[in-house]
């Protein structure tokens, strides 16, 4: 079974989020189950050539009048990838998506549809490569037109995950002119998304099976409040529409992560200790093991529900408890955190900015890790939390509310307790939760009865790769039986 797993990111390479994580960490775990996966995304001028052992041209061609090359690398890490190479990513520093201004490049969409158009020639063989996907596997708009554009032909089949519906590529009418799509695609029932064109919708209508990345997801993206306008859509392929939640690689663990100061694990915690202290003394934090520090890491953004947790944490008074917080995104948030780190700098500390290896330290050196999310497909950080021992704070949504166990007196009696989660998020139920943390800190054998628990729990990606083999088997049972009925 050949699959070849099309993304705009991959760890190591080049990483702003989740998506990242992911394309790193299912292909090695699909190989392991039996798959032959490649990755394909684009070769972007920040993408880490140390990280490329070797490399080939598998060709030059030119779509729609623009020369385009595609390399396939061998990593260190053990993946083939494809490269597509183009000035509009080889000669663009920064973000993949965002330019120097803080704003989507302007031409993402021909950008993405020129990517689009080079998997689809790649996998039909045009670029002369002799390995052949029976898949494509898709993730987000930015692949959306893949589906799309191979809908005419019988091979490769196409299976498409959201993993974030609140970003949809939506463009005008004169960018479809522009790109040269065939006006058949100008549908309701294919591209065409109120007067725009919708590369997510392009993923969705034209693959065989949709994937999200929780069970909870899979739900909610079927209501208004969560489908952004493609609920209607989802829920009538409902049958076709299946969560499977994402793992955590194995970069992704205390007692071997490079990046921390001391490894630790379940049977000796002095090491997250000593990264505790560590933290507190380089961000000039009262040093002291007895304060709870909770921290954070992620986009600054609304989804997130970064300005909830700011005004909670303006508004909790003189509460004992410390909050180290990482974050890159909207400046108006960086303003505030900011503000709030400098008139608080002995219990508050802010990071702007991108930087795995302090993720990694916030999460071993955290006695808690808040995310007050409004919505979230699948979230990473709870899980690494939960396996970095500290004790996940999050808002019942998404795969936050499939990953975490709220402690009550039952869940405690029967181990499952692992987190606080609360039902209702306004600022309120965040200075709840937080106070009903400390109250469980106060308590240490609770406190790390919980904690020990979170991190036996296994996220390994096998079970997900499992998920999704099945989903490619089915697909291609489909092909079969397709074409046996011609
Ligand atoms: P999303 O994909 O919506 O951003 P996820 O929780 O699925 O959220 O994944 C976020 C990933 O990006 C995690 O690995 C997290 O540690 C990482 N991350 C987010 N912001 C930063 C940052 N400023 N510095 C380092 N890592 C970050």
């Amino acid at each position: 079974m050949n699959v070849l797993f099309a993304t705009s990111e991959m760890f190591p390479l080049i990483k702003t989020g989740g998506l990242a994580d992911v394309s790193g960490a299912l292909p090695l775990a699909l190989s392991q189950v039996g798959v032959d996966v490649r990755v394909v995304l684009p070769r972007y001028a920040n993408i880490k050539t140390d990280l490329i052992e070797s490399e080939i041209q598998i060709g030059q061609k030119e779509i729609l009048g623009q020369p385009v090359k595609i390399n396939l690398a061998n990593l260190n890490t053990g993946h083939l990838v494809y490269l597509v190479d183009h000035p509009v990513f080889s000669a663009r520093q920064g973000n993949p998506y965002i330019g120097p201004d803080g704003n989507n490049w302007h031409d993402n969409p021909d950008r993405f549809g020129l990517f689009c158009r080079a998997v689809v020639a790649l996998s039909t063989g045009l670029f002369g490569d002799a390995w052949k996907p029976d898949i494509i596997h898709s993730n987000d708009w930015q692949t959306g037109l893949i589906p799309a554009l191979l809908s005419e032909s019988s091979s490769p089949k196409n299976i498409f995950t959201i993993h974030n519906l609140a970003y949809q590529g939506v463009f005008d009418r004169p960018t479809f002119e522009r790109l040269g799509l065939p006006w058949s695609l100008w549908r309701p029932d294919a591209l065409e998304y109120w007067g725009n064109m919708s590369f997510m919708k392009a993923g969705i209508v034209f693959s065989k099976f949709v994937t999200t990345v929780s069970n909870t997801y899979a739900q909610e993206i079927q209501s208004p409040e969560f489908g952004y306008g493609l609920d209607g859509l989802l829920h009538h392929k409902q049958d076709r529409l299946k969560g499977i939640l994402n793992g955590i690689g194995e970069d992704w663990n205390p007692q071997t992560d490079p990046l921390l100061e001391k490894p630790f694990s379940t049977s000796d915690m002095t090491g997250k200790a000593i990264i505790k202290e560590s933290i507190q003394h380089e961000f000039g934090l009262t040093i002291d093991g007895n304060i709870p520090l909770i921290t954070h890491v992620g986009r600054l953004v609304e989804q997130k529900g970064i300005d909830l947790l700011i005004q909670a944490i303006e508004t909790l008074g003189s509460a004992q408890v410390q909050f180290v917080i990482l974050g890159a995104g909207e400046h108006r948030f960086e303003h505030a955190l900011r503000s709030l780190a400098e008139k608080n700098p002995d219990r508050i500390a802010v990071v702007i900015g991108y930087d795995e290896k302090l993720a990694h330290r916030l999460e071993a050196a955290g006695d808690a890790f808040i995310m007050p999310s409004r919505f979230e497909p699948c979230g990473l950080n709870q899980m690494y939390s939960l396996r970095y021992g500290a004790l996940p704070i999050v808002h019942r949504v998404g795969g936050l509310a499939d990953t975490v166990t709220h402690i009550t007196p039952e869940s405690i009696k029967d181990g499952s307790a692992s987190g606080i989660v609360i039902d209702h998020l306004d600022v309120s139920a965040i200075h709840w939760a937080i106070g009903y943390f400390m109250e469980i800190y106060k308590d240490r054998d609770l406190y790390r009865k919980i904690q020990q628990q979170g991190m036996q729990k296994d996220f390994g990606w096998i079970t997900s790769a499992k998920e999704y083999k099945k989903i490619y088997s089915a697909a291609l049972k489909e092909q079969t039986h397709d074409e046996s009925s011609q």
